[in-house]
């Protein structure tokens, strides 16, 4: 079993339930004052979630529960959204906002994936279009930049629970990026009969809004953890006050869940980045946080307009990345 993971393993073994399941079963009320109903059973749930055991998924789930309130109330959100950092209080009814995503959510791939880290394989991957960032080297730009399939809640529920029979170890939420599907995600997951761990693979960019809703059903974050300084996020993702949100984001994940981190070292930003990275994820996670540093970086998308990122690492970079990680983390992939 992987340190830091236990909870997922055991979720997987079918020794604990997913935390959406136990969301199902908690009873809600309909009401027009979603915030304070959605306060007043999150202190309900935050007391328990951790005892229950997997008798309760013998329990039918709840007609209208803890989770359909989340729904609702992500629905609401929406109607001045503010689901990541961005803030850009639009109605995604009518426009669509930074993100371009409007209330519909898309999607363009969903399979078995055997690509990701050995615990996660298979991972049923669905990767939905849109995101938060604008990385300008963007490996997933063909996907970001168009809207595929439209979600049908009910259908990717179905497909769901048939992965999961073929085997898949989790649902893994990607993209794109999930945040601003958040609605659409957790409708999905209403439907959903097997109990198996919820995986959200993010930039880690999501508002504190957010996070107070989604947190209570996701069992994994896999987040990514891109810069470590405020210039090369606005640089390269355009993305303001990147380092507090994305520190502020990682702490709480730990919380109220487990953590694995994602760095893809990048060309020329080993010291401005990866050290900065790993010295801040010992220091405040712990040097047995789960950590994956990646070295796949090229120069896709519009990369080649940055001659510094516009090549790949070199073997010194690589060296120097795995020397400064492994001084300070202990739980490498
Ligand atoms: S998810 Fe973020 S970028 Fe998209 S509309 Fe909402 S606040 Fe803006």
């Amino acid at each position: 079993m992987v340190k830091g993971l236990e909870r997922y393993a055991e979720i997987n073994a079918g020794n604990l339930p997913a935390k959406f399941q136990i969301a199902k079963r908690i009873p809600a009320d309909k009401t027009d004052s979603l915030y304070d109903a959605h306060r007043d059973l999150k202190k309900e749930f935050l007391k328990c979630w951790k005892k229950v055991d997997a008798s309760i998924l013998e329990e039918k789930p709840a007609d209208y529960s803890f989770l359909h309130l989340k729904v609702d109330l992500l629905n609401e959100m929406l109607k001045e959204c503010v689901f990541c950092q961005r803030k850009c209080r639009v109605n995604r009814y009518e426009r669509r906002g930074y993100c371009k995503t409007g209330a519909e959510s898309y999607y363009s791939s969903e399979f078995l994936h055997f690509g990701e880290e050995p615990e996660l394989v298979p991972s049923h991957t669905i990767f939905f279009n849109r995101c938060t960032f604008s990385c300008v080297f963007c490996q997933n730009w063909d996907i970001v930049c168009r809207d595929d399939t439209p979600v049908n809640p009910k259908e990717l529920a179905y497909l769901i629970d048939i992965r999961r029979r073929q085997g898949s170890r989790n649902v893994n939420f990607v993209g794109g990026n999930p945040d601003q599907h958040a609605h659409t995600i957790l409708e999905v997951l209403i439907h959903v009969n097997s109990s198996l761990p919820v995986v959200w693979n993010s930039n880690m960019y999501h508002s504190v809004e957010l996070a107070g809703v989604i947190e209570d059903v996701i069992d994994l974050w896999l987040g990514d953890f891109k810069y470590g300084n405020d210039d090369c996020a606005a640089k390269y993702s355009n993305a303001g006050n990147y380092f507090e949100t994305v520190t502020g984001n990682f702490l709480r994940a730990k919380k109220h869940g487990e953590l694995l981190i994602r760095h893809l070292v990048m060309p020329g930003h080993v010291e401005c980045c990866t050290e900065r990275i790993v010295k801040w994820v010992s220091k405040n996670l712990g040097r047995d946080t789960r950590f994956n540093l990646m070295f796949q970086y090229w120069p896709a998308y519009r990369a080649n307009e940055f001659p510094e990122i516009s090549r790949r690492l070199n073997r010194g970079e690589i060296k120097q990345a795995i020397k400064v990680t492994s001084v300070h983390l202990d739980n490498l992939v």
